[in-house]
């Protein structure tokens, strides 16, 4: 934490209302730190544990929300939310909401536009970890919203792990979200799919493990290369050519083919592949294949 500033004392008494699989882990992060910590759920024996560690029990949400200047919300999903908090607007005012449930960015902004109304300051926030992680600097959270309400909850939100303001548009938690979640599927199934693959050469999952890794950490370098370009809207292929990935994707769809594994997901990449080629880019960089994500599937 950072030393004592005048946003820390505003903010050293935080509520948490749900304390679900992450919430019971973001309150004790809280406990952990300076912070006095209230908390509440609908299930009032998930508070249990926290309480025996000092959180402080609100027996409804209402006492949750009168507790503490900040209050950080993690639900299910935005419905929970709004049944949980929309009741508890004029209690609110004045006050802040750090809402850390998962959503889609209209939800967001439409949750941000309610907040507005009731005078509420309002954070949307996305989790980058699990909740063994939480505490711990290896747990990133990201939060959008005015960068003044940020910087006043930010040396509070600092007890849960790094935290970065992605920008003023509440949507942008909820956009980074899935953005980032998706690369950790793609990067999950194709490992899966890999796996699969050499399992047919009686290779174990775990003999493959340290080289996947260490693929999937070149291909960081790719990702960093492939951003400018994309940025700019031009594709030189200083590495390889789309047409030379085709050539190398067709290997992987007839091994997949040969060995009995599924052929879904080489299948898709190579469509996408055929359509940026058949679009004129075959001898572009990979990073030209944007196209095909920013236009629907014909
Ligand atoms: P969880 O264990 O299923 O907890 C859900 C929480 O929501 C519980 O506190 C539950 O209360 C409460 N809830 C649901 N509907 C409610 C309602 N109508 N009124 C009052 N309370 C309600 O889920 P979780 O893992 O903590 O996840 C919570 C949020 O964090 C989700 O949006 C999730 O996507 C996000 N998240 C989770 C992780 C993770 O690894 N777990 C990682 C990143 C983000 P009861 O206990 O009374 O049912």
């Amino acid at each position: 934490m950072n030393s004592t500033t005048q946003a820390d004392t505003q903010h050293a008494a935080v509520s948490v209302v749900g304390l679900g699989l992450m919430g019971q882990a973001l309150a004790g992060a809280f406990l952990g730190s300076e912070a006095r910590t209230t908390v509440w759920n609908r299930s009032p024996e998930k508070a249990e544990a926290l309480v025996a560690k000092g959180a402080v029990l609100a027996t409804s949400a209402a006492a949750a929300v009168e507790a503490a200047p900040l209050v950080v919300v993690c639900l299910t999903d935005y419905d929970a939310f709004h049944a949980v908090l929309n009741p508890l607007a004029d209690a609110l005012r004045g006050k802040t909401v750090v809402n850390l449930t998962s959503g889609h960015s209209d939800g967001s902004r439409e949750t941000a536009r309610w907040a507005d109304e009731h005078g509420i300051a309002y954070l949307d926030g996305a989790i980058m970890a699990i909740p063994p992680v939480i505490g711990t600097e290896h747990a990133t959270l990201l939060y959008a919203g005015a960068r003044d309400v940020f910087d006043a909850a930010e040396a509070t939100l600092a007890a849960l792990g790094t935290a970065t303001h992605l920008g003023e548009d509440h949507g942008l938690a909820s956009l980074y979200d899935v953005a980032l979640l998706g690369i950790m599927w793609g990067v999950l199934n194709s490992f899966l799919h890999g796996a699969a693959l050499l399992e047919t050469a009686q290779v174990k999952a775990s003999t493959f493990a340290p080289l996947a890794n260490a693929w999937i950490g070149a291909v960081t370098n790719f990702v960093s290369a492939y951003a400018g370009q994309i940025d700019e809207g031009s594709y030189p292929a200083h590495d390889a050519t789309i047409d030379t990935h085709l050539a190398t994707m067709v290997h992987l769809l007839h091994e997949s083919e040969a060995t009995g594994v599924g052929t879904e997901l080489p299948a898709f990449v190579k469509q996408l592949t055929d359509r940026a080629i058949a679009s004129g880019r075959a001898g572009d960089s990979y990073a030209a294949m944007i196209e095909q994500f920013r236009k629907p599937t014909a």
